[in-house]
């Protein structure tokens, strides 16, 4: 009966993500006995209900989405589903995060600029440069029905390796190292303190460590401790979030940084983390060689610590800047370890712990972030799956970014609507000026130059939901 139940919450699942999206060679969900599932062929495109499936077809995902953002969504994927246009806009956003421009390309100073990248870009995929223009998005994301909005500081630094430069668009240089007080973490501690006053019921804030600037990252790259200031920062920022029940989770950078960013985030994690669930995470990233055993080792501490591992999961967005050898060599071998990951977390296994007379499992609370339609399904109907048998699970909670795959969104909150209880969906969002947004916009654009079949797949479910509208006004939601 379980068996049934998950074989229909599979094709659901599927449907919903299927009735505007040409892609049919993914297989989705896991069959009951853990084999992706593959829907049955259809000679209608998939857009009816056959006597197996579910009976109704659900709406499309997108028609959720507001006509604006629906069009200025489309705008955007035109561009990005084309290789022709797309490269060209990843090199001026490459030369735009430049350091010393001449004043017509730099974004700081010329606002011309910065108002052109601001209506074409920024809007699509950051939160606003203002507490009023956050807020207003945060309030938008709940009215669609996200349980909540995950949302950055932007300010970061990132060091690319193969062009050994340090990329720290909007940190100013810090020369008086003899200081007791940096004004760069001053200035990031109060950009995050601000940024938690924006959040609502149910947001949620992430930070990037190395927005703090060059002391604190001098010191992550050399893998000394932080700063006192910066460690002090860290503890008071824990202590808002705990006090407004809002969960810190922390980003995921550069490889040069990782080691000491992990290492805070665990610290942090001893302390706060105590009461069975996570108020703290650490972010994973799954294209690392290096990764099982880092989340084997925190495993082990969670058990030996007593506290919960907050795991966040993504698949790492630093290819293009980061040492190749250490990032495993193919993208299938990425999306294997994120999907073993996955697994492992929520089916309370993960190499010998949680193996039966070996070690026992820790407790986790797991947030899946990425924009793969196949992970993201088979790991929430593996969940559902052990829901619904009586297996132990962790808690799961699952985002995508702002302006991206909301397909996925959107299919996700859609089996909330039709099972009764549905799964903890965020969209995930940065904040700060144009200038600050520079590095986060430019991965954005690598990672869709990267997708190229999510993309064109995203284009054409767009495109199809635009038709619909303009076919039939009334149904405009
Ligand atoms: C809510 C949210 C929060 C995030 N937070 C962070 C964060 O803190 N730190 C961070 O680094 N990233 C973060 N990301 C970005 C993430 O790491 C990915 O870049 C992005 O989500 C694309 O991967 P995907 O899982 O969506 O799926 P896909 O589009 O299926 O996978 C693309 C990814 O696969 C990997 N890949 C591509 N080609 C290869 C190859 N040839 N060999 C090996 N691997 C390859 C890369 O990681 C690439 O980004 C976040 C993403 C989301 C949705």
């Amino acid at each position: 009966m379980a068996a049934l139940r998950h074989n229909l919450y599979a094709r659901t699942a599927y449907r919903a993500l299927s009735t505007q999206s040409s892609s049919r060679s993914n297989s989705l969900p896991l069959t009951a006995d853990g084999k992706f599932y593959t829907p049955p062929a259809s000679n209608d495109g998939g857009n009816t209900a056959s006597a197996n499936n579910v009976k109704a077809v659900p709406p499309s995902p997108l028609s959720a989405l507001p006509t604006g953002v629906l069009f200025r969504s489309l705008f955007i994927n035109s561009i990005s589903s084309r290789p022709f246009l797309l490269s060209p806009a990843i090199s001026v956003m490459s030369f735009l995060c430049q350091p010393n421009k001449s004043f017509l390309f730099d974004v700081n100073r010329n606002k011309l600029l910065a108002r052109l990248m601001k209506a074409v870009v920024y809007k699509q995929f950051c939160a606003g440069e203002s507490g009023t223009e956050v807020k207003e998005t945060l309030k938008q994301f709940k009215k669609m029905g996200f349980r909540g909005t995950i949302v950055t500081y932007a300010k970061e630094t990132v060091f690319d390796y193969n062009k050994n430069v340090v990329q720290d668009a909007g940190i100013e240089a810090f020369t008086d190292r003899a200081a007791n007080l940096c004004p760069n973490i001053e200035r990031w501690h109060n950009g995050v303190l601000e940024t938690i006053d924006m959040l609502g019921e149910g947001d949620q804030l992430a930070v990037k460590i190395t927005g703090a600037g060059p002391l604190v990252t001098d010191a992550l790259a050399a893998k000394e401790p932080l700063p006192k200031q910066m460690s002090d920062s860290l503890w008071t920022i824990s202590e808002r979030c705990k006090h407004r029940q809002v969960r810190l989770l922390i980003d995921a950078e550069s490889q040069l940084y990782q080691e000491g960013i992990l290492k805070a985030g665990l610290d942090l994690m001893k302390e706060y983390n105590r009461d069975g669930h996570a108020l703290i995470y650490n972010t994973y990233q799954a294209y690392l060689k290096s990764t099982p055993a880092t989340i084997e080792s925190h495993l082990s501490a969670a058990l030996d610590g007593k506290f919960t591992l907050g795991l966040k999961l993504v698949r790492g967005a630093y290819l293009a800047t980061e040492k190749r050898s250490l990032i495993h060599d193919t993208k299938m071998d990425t999306d294997n370890a994120y999907n073993a990951i996955a697994h492992g977390a929520l089916s309370k296994k993960f190499g010998p712990i949680g193996e039966e007379g070996v070690q026992s499992f820790p407790s986790v609370n797991l947030m899946l972030c990425g924009h793969n339609k196949q992970s993201v399904f088979t790991a929430h109907a593996l969940h559902q799956q052990r829901l619904q048998q009586g297996l132990p699970t962790v808690p799961v909670g699952f985002a995508q970014l702002q302006g991206m795959s909301d397909q996925i969104s959107f299919g996700l909150l859609q089996l909330g609507k039709l099972h009764g209880s549905g799964p903890e969906v965020y969209k995930c969002s940065t904040w700060g000026t144009v200038v600050e947004c520079l590095g986060y916009l430019t991965r954005r654009a690598l990672e869709n130059r990267d997708a190229a079949g999510r993309t064109v797949d995203e284009y054409k479910a767009l495109k199809a939901e635009a038709k619909r509208r303009l076919l039939s006004p009334m149904s405009r939601s």
